[in-house]
């Protein structure tokens, strides 16, 4: 069976305490059955703990909007008190992320955690990837699509740095689209080479074309309403809280950054796009859904390429530490909450955005 995974998958590490957010905080947590089981004929230290905490449908009922176990030193008291391996599944295993698709294996990263953020940034030439056979059987055949040649044909366009990333975005969106309508994959066949990817280049319209700010705003304003208000029901603080705050008070007023402002920071939104598409295309089991991804790639771009602008106007500048802020909190929003997610992804569905038009405009 082939194994992919991003080069990072390998390097990552969990720094615990040291994390600026946690994953134990704003994510009510389910655990496996066996895990369950043993937290419920716990008798030690922590059994009042699990008692008071710990519902019948294995969830730990939130302390605020924290882990009830973590503690003030943002360390895992099940893990000091009873050891690593009691931690559940999800614990564990967190950010990880194993898809498995006809007879390949992907291994994917959550990026709402900001140590993944860090490393997923950090790669200036892009991000690489490692694929390798494992030497077992196919856990089943592959009657879903190929996601493996939809998810190497997108990446090849983002990091294609001969053309500008609103260009690649929309080569991408314009494959998206075509695969959702036509829903089969040999049109691929057309962009598996420069030539091709070139020519599919020179056939859509100029970026310039797709700068109606008036839409873009439009659709932008409509999204960071939604945004700004889910984010302000969260408990603790974080640079996006305070931005979003901001935001509300001051009105609808976003500047709109232009291309050259932005440009250092280009290959942290390429490698922020790939690390969106690897960990989304890759759990895609329905051809026609594809577009849906790109919509979501797309949205969560506009979103970050937002609170980035108001960063900027705030601080003049805008960091490493604050980028990593503002793309693992977006990523934790969408990823952790699925009707979050469904009421930022409605903005686009319900208001008739959802076509590749408007999301061309729109990133
Ligand atoms: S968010 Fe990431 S780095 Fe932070 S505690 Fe969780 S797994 Fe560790």
């Amino acid at each position: 069976m082939l194994v992919k995974m991003p080069e990072y998958y390998r390097e990552f590490k969990c720094i615990a305490g040291k994390c600026s957010d946690s994953c134990c905080d704003g994510w009510k947590i389910k655990i496996d059955e066996k895990t369950a089981e043993i937290y419920r004929s716990h008798k030690g230290v922590l059994s009042e703990k699990f008692e008071k905490f710990f519902t019948d449908g294995n969830y730990f009922i939130l302390d605020g909007s924290r882990c009830p176990f973590l503690n003030n030193e943002n360390t895992c008291d099940i893990f000091i008190h009873m050891g690593e391996e009691n931690l559940s599944n999800v614990c564990s295993f967190y950010p990880r992320r194993i898809q498995t698709c006809g007879n390949v294996m992907y291994a994917a990263m959550n990026l709402s955690c900001p140590e993944v953020m860090r490393l997923v940034l950090e790669e200036r030439e892009g991000i690489k990837y490692i694929t390798y056979d494992d030497g077992k059987d196919a856990i089943k055949e592959n009657d879903g699509p190929d996601i493996l040649l939809i998810e190497e044909t997108f990446r090849r366009i983002i990091n294609d740095r001969r053309f500008s990333l609103k260009k690649r975005m929309m080569m991408c969106i314009f494959i998206a689209d075509n695969l959702s309508e036509n829903r089969d994959t040999s049109i691929l066949s057309g962009y598996n080479d420069d030539m091709g990817v070139l020519e599919l280049a020179q056939a859509l319209p100029d970026e310039s074309r797709m700068n109606n700010q008036d839409v873009q705003y439009e659709m932008l304003k409509e999204l960071l309403i939604i945004y700004s208000d889910i984010c302000l029901t969260r408990k603790h603080d974080s640079l996006t809280i305070e931005l979003m705050r901001e935001y509300k008070e001051n009105g609808l007023n976003i500047p709109y950054i232009n291309e050259e402002k932005y440009a250092p920071y280009t290959y942290q939104y390429e490698n922020f796009i790939t690390g969106c598409m690897f960990r989304y295309i890759t759990e895609c089991n329905n051809i026609e859904d594809i577009f849906k991804i790109m919509v979501r790639i797309c949205v969560g771009y506009a979103i970050v390429r937002a609170v980035d602008a108001m960063c900027l106007k705030n601080y003049g500048n805008i960091n490493t530490e604050q980028q990593i802020e503002i793309m693992h909190y977006y990523c934790k929003i969408t990823e952790h909450s699925e009707t979050d997610n469904h009421k930022i992804q409605s903005v686009i569905f319900d208001g008739g955005y959802d076509d590749m038009v408007h999301m061309m405009v729109l990133i």
